[in-house]
């Protein structure tokens, strides 16, 4: 369900400037009003999941607005003009999700990225241990607030079982002093398993001891905060870990992702596959190596360009994508017009199967694919994993393989089933 933007502001310039903004850079649906009335009336018809307002309005100049926001529970956001300590403090009983000073044109650059901060929050999700239940509590309130998904432990051993069964938590948020374990043991625990570039540990305390934090960061933490927390300090820390992640995410989906296809690169097809080949060794379960080489691709380039020819990369990326999904296997572009496939849990049998009717749906499909005229097929070579082998030989075999179906005239698979036919074929004729 799309999300539901409130933005109550009186002037003009400024509505019509948010409104545009945030339509444009949010995925949200914005409705504005200018006074208390129609927001009253407003947040009887929709849930918002936030609201936007100056902190006074033309029939409630005494900052009543928020008062009712508060009270219909819809996380806001107040634009003001200054801030002094009073109003700060008044902010913080109103639990505003933040205040933005206005501060010229920055101000709806300001607004919409707190915006898209507080949206995405969404899909982060943060674990906070503490044995006390008030300290989680207020800790909780104060991250759910800024739309962060959040999950409690009470003990060490508790966080580590979460941890354990959801992959999915980015941040921890840690008090020092727990019966079980204390936040540093805790903290080397879960470095043990994940660095991080995966996830973020902030540590916490209410002692004086200024080595707190100190031991905190040796042990691993990202970050350290003392209680009791100023909630701009809390918020800014929180924000930049998160910022942090993403920023790394970024990076990392950029150093394992082929720029053209969108697909897993060399190396990481290399990263991934050598941990799915350790898996077989173990498991004992089956497996297969597929090389997939577009036939006659220079021509394609020198026939009909070399845009052309990305684009048919492209679509060929796309529809072994869409064929790997369903059985989990892991597609990469390795080379220029070569691809990979790990094929996880077939054997030879299966895996040949599998590549000729991708080769079918490939040239059955060129027209629509590429276009009417570009003759796009490919060949595969195919070879189940053989076990104690590394990867390096398993591509290899895939490789000569595949050689052999370009020899026997392209547009066809040869895989390690059909070499052992041919071979016992050979042996009884001699
Ligand atoms: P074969 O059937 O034997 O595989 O012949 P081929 O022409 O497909 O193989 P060859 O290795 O001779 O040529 C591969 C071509 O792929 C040459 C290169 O220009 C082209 N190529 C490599 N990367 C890209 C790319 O990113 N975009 C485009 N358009 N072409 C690429
Ligand atoms: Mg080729
Ligand atoms: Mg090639």
């Amino acid at each position: 369900m799309r999300d539901k933007i409130l933005l109550i502001e009186d002037s003009v310039a400024l509505s019509i400037l948010l409104k545009t903004r945030l339509a444009d850079e949010t995925n949200a649906e914005i409705f504005h009003c200018e006074t208390m009335s129609q927001t009253a009336d407003l947040l009887k018809r929709h849930k918002f999941t936030l609201a936007l307002t100056g902190l006074t309005v033309p029939d409630a100049p005494n900052g009543e607005i928020l008062n009712l926001l508060e009270k219909r529970k819809v996380p806001t956001i107040v634009f003001t003009a200054t801030v002094d300590e009073q109003a700060r403090q008044h902010y913080a009983e109103k639990k505003i999700i933040d205040y933005i000073v206005k501060d010229g044109r920055r101000t709806v650059d300001t607004v919409v990225k707190t915006v898209d901060r507080i949206l995405a929050n969404r899909q982060f999700s943060i674990l906070i241990v503490d044995d006390a239940k008030a300290a989680r509590s207020s800790l909780k309130e104060i991250l759910t607030r800024q739309n962060f998904t959040v999950q409690e432990a009470y003990s060490g051993a508790q966080a580590l079982d979460i941890l354990a069964s959801n992959p999915s938590i980015q941040l921890v948020i840690t008090d020092y002093y727990m019966p079980d374990m204390d936040g540093y043991e805790l903290t080397r625990l879960i470095r043990a398993g994940r660095s991080s570039e995966e996830l973020r540990i902030i540590g916490v305390s209410s002692s004086t001891d200024r080595m707190l934090s100190a031991h905190f960061l040796k042990a691993g933490a990202s970050d350290f905060i003392y209680r009791p927390f100023v909630p701009e300090e809390l918020q800014c820390r929180i924000d930049n870990n998160v910022e942090t992640l993403k920023q790394l995410m970024r990076l990392r989906e950029l150093a394992e992702k082929d720029h053209l296809s969108g697909l897993p690169n060399r190396r990481s097809f290399f990263d991934h596959a050598t941990g799915l080949l350790e898996n077989l060794k173990v498991t004992g379960a089956r497996g297969a190596v597929a090389i997939v080489d577009i036939d006659h691709f220079k021509q394609i380039n020198d026939t009909f360009g070399h845009s052309a020819g990305d684009k048919a990369l492209k679509m060929l990326a796309n529809l072994l994508s869409d064929f790997c999904s369903k059985g989990e296997h892991l597609a990469a572009r390795i080379g220029g017009e070569e691809f990979a496939i790990f094929l996880k849990g077939l054997d030879g049998q299966q895996a040949h199967a599998f590549c000729e009717s991708l080769r079918q749906e490939v040239a059955a499909n060129a027209e629509s694919l590429v276009g009417s005229e570009i003759p796009l097929t490919i060949s595969v070579g195919v070879v189940e994993v053989e076990k104690g082998g590394s990867l390096d030989q398993q591509l290899t075999a895939a490789d000569q393989l595949l050689y052999i179906a370009k020899a026997n005239g392209r547009n066809c698979v040869y895989s390690d089933v059909m070499a052992r036919r041919e071979l016992s074929r050979l042996d009884q004729m001699s």
